[in-house]
C-alpha cells in the first residue's frame, strides 16, 4: 500500500466515499505523494512518452503558429506566450527557438508556466535557460498577466485535470464514488444519494463524465482572451463529439494500470471532451474554431517540408520518419488522428493557421 492510499483511506473513514476528482486531484496533486509533485514521468524510461518528447517538429511547428498569430494580432510590442503544464519544458524550448526566426517576435514575448510540480518547474528551468526568456511560474492561471495578449499552448494539459463521472441508475443519476471495499482496499461505487441538477437523459448503466474544473479553466480564459486579444490551442486525446462512456484510465511504465492501485504511482487521465471545452470557451466571450486531428494540423503546418530539412542533417533519417509517423499516424491506435487540437481565438483573431478549413478526418 502506497502512503498516499492510506491517506486516502483514512480520509474516506473520516469523511465517507470521495469524488473521482478529489480522488484524481490526490493522486496526480498531493504535496508530498502526488504522480506530478514527485518525478518526472515523461521518456522511455518513465511512464509515457508525449509529442514534445518525440520530435522537436511538434514544438516548432507550434512556435511558428503562435509567431503567426501574434502577428495577425497586428504585432503587439507586448504578448506573453504561455503554456499550461509544460512537463520537461521541450515543447517551450522548441517552440522559442523556432519563433526566432521572427526577431520582431521574439523580442516581444515574456514566457509564462502553469506548473505546480516543484521537481517539473525545476526540469523546465534547466530546458529554458539557454533559451534567451526567464519565464515566470505560476500555480494556477488565475496569477497570469491581464494587461497583454495571451498565446497559449496546453498539451496534455486537460486530460490530467480531475474529472467527476455519475452513473445512470434506475431512472437516476448517481455520482461514482471513491470508498472503501469488502478487503480493505480501494473500491469504486455509487453514492447512496441521487445527483441533484443533472437533467441529462440517458440509458440505463450510461457514464456521464465531466471535468468542472477543465470547464472553469477554460471558460476564465476564454474571457481574458476576449478582453486582452490571443490565442488558446489544446491538444490532447480525446473525442469531438460528446458521447457518454468513461475514459478514466492509469498508466504506468507504458502499460494500463488499476486506476485505483497504487495512487501517486501512476499517470491517471481522462479524455477530453472537447465540444464542452469548446461550449466552455464561447460561453467565456471567445471563438472556439472546429477541432482538427492533430495530423491534420501538423501536415498543414509543414510537418513534411520541417522533417525534409532535418534530415539532410540527421544521421539516422530514419529515426526523423519514423517520428513523424508517429506524430501523424492515422491508424486506430495512432496519435495523429486520436489527438485532437482545438483552437479557441479572440474574436478579432480569426482562424489561426492550420485552422481555415474543417478536417476531413473528422465526421461533420
Ligand atoms: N505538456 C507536457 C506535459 C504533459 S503532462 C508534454 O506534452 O510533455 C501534464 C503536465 O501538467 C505536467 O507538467 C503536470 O505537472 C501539469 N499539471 C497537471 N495538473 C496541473 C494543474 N492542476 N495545475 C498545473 N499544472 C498541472
Amino acid at each position: 500500500m502506497t502512503d498516499l492510499e492510506r491517506e486516502i483511506i483514512a480520509e474516506i473513514s473520516a469523511n465517507g466515499p470521495m469524488g473521482i476528482d478529489r480522488f484524481m486531484a490526490l493522486a496526480l496533486g498531493h504535496p508530498r505523494h502526488g504522480y506530478y509533485m514527485t518525478r518526472d514521468p515523461f521518456g522511455m524510461a518513465g511512464d509515457f512518452v508525449t509529442a514534445p518528447e518525440i520530435s522537436q517538429i511538434f514544438g516548432e511547428l507550434l512556435g511558428l503558429m503562435v509567431a503567426m498569430s501574434w502577428q495577425a494580432l497586428g504585432e503587439p510590442s507586448e504578448v506573453a506566450l504561455v503554456e499550461l503544464g509544460p512537463g520537461r519544458g521541450t515543447l517551450m524550448a522548441d517552440a522559442l527557438r523556432a519563433a526566432k526566426a521572427l526577431p520582431g517576435f521574439f523580442s516581444c514575448v515574456d514566457v509564462h508556466l502553469v506548473e505546480m510540480s516543484p521537481v517539473l518547474q525545476r526540469a523546465q528551468a534547466e530546458k529554458l535557460k539557454d533559451s534567451g526568456k526567464h519565464p515566470q511560474w505560476h500555480a494556477s492561471v488565475d496569477t497570469l498577466p491581464d494587461d497583454r495578449p495571451l498565446l497559449i499552448l496546453a498539451n496534455e494539459f486537460f486530460d490530467a485535470i480531475p474529472i467527476r463521472q455519475f452513473q445512470r441508475h434506475q431512472g437516476q443519476w448517481r455520482e461514482r464514488l471513491v470508498g472503501i471495499g469488502v478487503e480493505g482496499a480501494l473500491a469504486l461505487g455509487l453514492d447512496r444519494n441521487v445527483a441533484e441538477g443533472l437533467t441529462l437523459d440517458g440509458p440505463e448503466g450510461a457514464v456521464f463524465e465531466t471535468s468542472p474544473i477543465s470547464l472553469d479553466i477554460m471558460r476564465r480564459l476564454a474571457e481574458r482572451l476576449k478582453h486582452l486579444g490571443g490565442l488558446l490551442l489544446a491538444i490532447d486525446y480525446g473525442h469531438p463529439q460528446f458521447a457518454f462512456g468513461e475514459t478514466l484510465q492509469a498508466v504506468r511504465k507504458h502499460k494500463f494500470a488499476p486506476v485505483l492501485a497504487n495512487p501517486g504511482e501512476a499517470d491517471i487521465t481522462a479524455h477530453v471532451d472537447f465540444s464542452s471545452l469548446a461550449i466552455a470557451a464561447r460561453r467565456g466571450g471567445a471563438v472556439a474554431h472546429p477541432i482538427l486531428t492533430q495530423a491534420t494540423l501538423l501536415e498543414r503546418l509543414g510537418i513534411d517540408h520541417r522533417a525534409g530539412i532535418l534530415k539532410r542533417k540527421a544521421e539516422d533519417p530514419g529515426e526523423i520518419d519514423r517520428a513523424v509517423e508517429r506524430l501523424t499516424g492515422r491508424d486506430k491506435a495512432g496519435m495523429g488522428q486520436l489527438f485532437k487540437v482545438l483552437a479557441v481565438t479572440s474574436a478579432d483573431l480569426g482562424p489561426p493557421a492550420g485552422f481555415e478549413t474543417p478536417d476531413p478526418h473528422l465526421g461533420a
